[in-house]
C-alpha cells in the first residue's frame, strides 16, 4: 500500500468527515491486530470544532484545540517535510499540477519574455 486515505466522522461528535491521507509526510495508521493507532494527532483546523486528538489503539484522547501559531507551525512543518521527501526521490515526484497561481498578469508577460525571447 503506497497512498491512501482515511476517512471518519469528526471525534469530537460533530458529524464532520475528516480526511487523513497515508502518505510517507503525512499520517502513519499502526494496526496491532486488534486496535488500530494513528500518528500524528488529527487536527481539524479546517473544522469549525478545531478539534485535535489522537487515535491511539482504537481509543480516541482529547489533544486540545490548537491555537493559530500551532496550525501555522504544522502548515510549515508539512510543506518542508513534503519538499525534503519529494525533493530526495525524484522518481516519485508527484504529478506536476497546473494550479495558476495569485500571480499577476505582468508576472505572466515576463515569463513568456523569458520564454518566447520577445521583448
Ligand atoms: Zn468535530
Amino acid at each position: 500500500m503506497e497512498y491512501a486515505t482515511s476517512a471518519h466522522s469528526c471525534c469530537c461528535g460533530c458529524g464532520e468527515e475528516v480526511v487523513a491521507p497515508f502518505t510517507p509526510t503525512d499520517w502513519k495508521m499502526t494496526f496491532d491486530g486488534e486496535t488500530i493507532s494513528l500518528r500524528p494527532s488529527i487536527g481539524n483546523w479546517t473544522l469549525t470544532c478545531r478539534s485535535h486528538y489522537v487515535i491511539d489503539c482504537g481509543k480516541v484522547i482529547e489533544a486540545g484545540p490548537w491555537s493559530d501559531e500551532q496550525v501555522e507551525a504544522e502548515r510549515r512543518r508539512d510543506r518542508t517535510a513534503k519538499a525534503r521527501f519529494y525533493g530526495q526521490s525524484p522518481k516519485s515526484e508527484p504529478p506536476v499540477q497546473f494550479t495558476p497561481p495569485q500571480a499577476t498578469p505582468g508576472f505572466w508577460r515576463r515569463v513568456w519574455h523569458l520564454v518566447s525571447g520577445r521583448s
